[in-house]
């Protein structure tokens, strides 16, 4: 593997930086950078121009509308976004639901769902995980029942992330009660306006609409939404969670992290120390990650993924952390006696948010049991 980028590969970034500059809208921009939390109205342009120039779904197969870049461009992308402060698009349907359906859905799915979320038209959110089936997602309970040429779907998901804004959710469901846990598993796509289903958002601590519970009521969907086989969703689910682990990398939101870091004023030698240790730490981790995409075309192994997710996201923590100590009490919407702060502006909603990294896509107790799994 190379260490150091080709004249090709800075050509190639010098194009990303351009379009960047001409087509992504500074309003975007900064409230990207200094809100975080930016609701689908807000990237449905932005997914647009990138749908025109082919762009919108660097990990997708190129027969698919992928890229074809290879892992060093993919690589260059990540970190030209995260610094140029691009909307993350719709990342449950193209970071995830896409790939999944590229590799085990029907061609009528693939045909009637992968060109429309490239172009952002339609959006998805993934409803995994249940109020006694986080970590141990074999446990899932909510019942997928075939009735004639439909499934119907009864129980409760949670956690759901983007669930008011989608059009559409990705369902783990139980499909067989006679196989052991992991063998009864289905994946279904449900309408999220079908009768029956319902979106109730939850209050967090980062202040923003970032997750609801979603219950189903005897929801009926036909059967042509079932994703690859009954009862073999263990599989996609298996991939899907290695690709958002390896997605999960967050290397173009590190580096942005670190650039507005320095930027800040605190220069004092403890803070100064912070800084340096974290950049070493991202420079790192993102020469991990080149390694991972460089070793297999894919998402890479299920303890590679892992590691890239526990590292990303405690450097997050740290990130979030260092941000916070140089803010101090401006990091507050309020003053201690409850006035609005003017100068407020969103970075402390941000690290709240962040901090749900070592949870969400498997928490990171998880991750190292599985990168223990594989040296054992
Ligand atoms: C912001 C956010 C967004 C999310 N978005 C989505 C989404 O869009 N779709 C979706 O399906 N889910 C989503 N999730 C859910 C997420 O995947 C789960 O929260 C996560 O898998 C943990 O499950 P749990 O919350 O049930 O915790 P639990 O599984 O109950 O775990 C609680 C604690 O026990 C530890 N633990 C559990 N089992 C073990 C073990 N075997 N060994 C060691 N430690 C263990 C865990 O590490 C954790 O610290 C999201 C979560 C958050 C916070």
């Amino acid at each position: 593997m190379k260490l150091a980028y080709s004249d090709e590969d800075r050509a190639f970034q010098k194009e990303i930086r351009l379009f960047f500059a001409q087509e992504l809208s500074p309003e975007i921009a900064t409230k990207e950078e200094r809100q975080g939390h930016l609701r689908r109205i807000d990237y449905a342009d932005w997914q647009r121009k990138l749908a025109e120039r082919g762009w919108a779904a660097p990990n997708w197969p190129k027969e698919y509308g992928g890229t074809g870049w290879s892992p060093v461009q993919r690589h260059i992308w990540e970190v030209e976004y995260g610094r140029a402060c691009a909307p993350e698009i719709s990342v449950i349907a193209i970071g995830l639901v896409g790939p999944v359906i590229c590799r085990f859905g029907s061609e009528d799915q693939k045909a009637r769902y992968l060109d429309p979320m490239l172009r952002g038209d339609i959006f998805f959110c993934q409803g995994f995980s249940e109020p006694q089936a986080g970590s141990d997602l074999a446990n899932v309970g909510t019942r997928a029942v075939r009735d004639g040429d439909d499934y119907v779907i009864s129980g409760q998901k949670i956690w759901t992330s983007h669930a008011p804004d989608a059009d559409y959710m990705v369902c783990l469901c139980r499909t067989n009660m006679d196989v052991k846990p992991q063998a009864g598993l289905s994946m279904l796509i449900v309408p999220m306006d079908a009768p029956g289903l319902t979106v109730r958002p939850i209050e967090t601590i980062d202040d923003a609409p970032s997750v609801s519970e979603v219950f189903l009521d005897e929801v009926r969907v036909p059967a042509s939404e079932l994703i690859g086989e009954e009862d073999k969703a263990w599989t996609y689910a298996k991939f899907l969670l290695n690709t958002e682990r390896t997605h999960n990398a967050y290397i173009g939101i590190l580096r942005r992290y670190v650039d507005r870091l320095k930027r800040a004023a605190d220069r004092t030698i403890g803070y100064r120390r912070k800084l340096a240790m974290l950049e070493i730490d991202v420079d790192a981790l993102e020469w991990s990650v080149l390694r991972v995409l460089d070793a297999a075309e894919g998402p890479g192994t299920a303890a590679s993924a892992s590691a890239l997710k526990v590292s990303a996201s405690e450097l997050l923590l740290r990130a979030g952390e260092l941000e916070m100590e140089q803010l101090g009490l401006a990091a507050l919407p309020v003053t201690p006696h409850g006035e609005n702060i003017a100068s407020y502006d969103g970075f402390r909603s941000q690290f709240m948010y962040w901090r749900a990294a070592s949870i969400f896509g498997g928490a990171n107790e998880i991750q190292r049991s599985i990168i223990w799994g594989s040296l054992s």
